[in-house]
C-alpha cells in the first residue's frame, strides 16, 4: 500500500514515512485533521532532534543501548505515528 500525497512530498518524509497511514488513506478528519497529525508529528520529530547529542552521549557511555531503539517493522495495525 502506498503513501499518498503530500506525504512523499513532505520535508519530514524521510523521517515521518507518512506513518499515519490511516489518516493518510482515510482523511475523516478532512484538511484540518490531516495538518493537525502532521503537526504532532512535526513537533516529535522537532523535540526529538534536540535531545540527540544527549541520546548520543548516552550510548557513548553506555548508559543506553542501541538495542533500545530497535522498532518492530510490522507491530500493529495502519495507525502508527511515530
Ligand atoms: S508529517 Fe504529515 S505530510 Fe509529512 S510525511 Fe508525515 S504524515 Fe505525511
Amino acid at each position: 500500500m502506498m503513501v499518498k500525497d503530500p506525504c512523499p512530498s513532505c520535508e519530514v518524509y524521510d523521517i515521518c514515512g507518512g506513518r499515519c497511514l490511516f489518516v493518510n488513506k482515510q482523511r475523516l478528519w478532512g484538511q484540518e485533521g490531516f495538518d493537525k497529525v502532521c503537526d504532532t508529528v512535526k513537533h516529535m520529530i522537532s523535540a526529538l532532534q534536540t535531545e540527540t547529542s544527549t541520546v548520543r552521549q548516552l550510548m557513548k557511555s553506555g548508559v543506553i543501548s542501541v538495542d533500545s531503539f530497535i522498532y518492530p517493522e510490522f507491530n500493529n495495525g495502519c495507525e502508527i505515528i511515530p
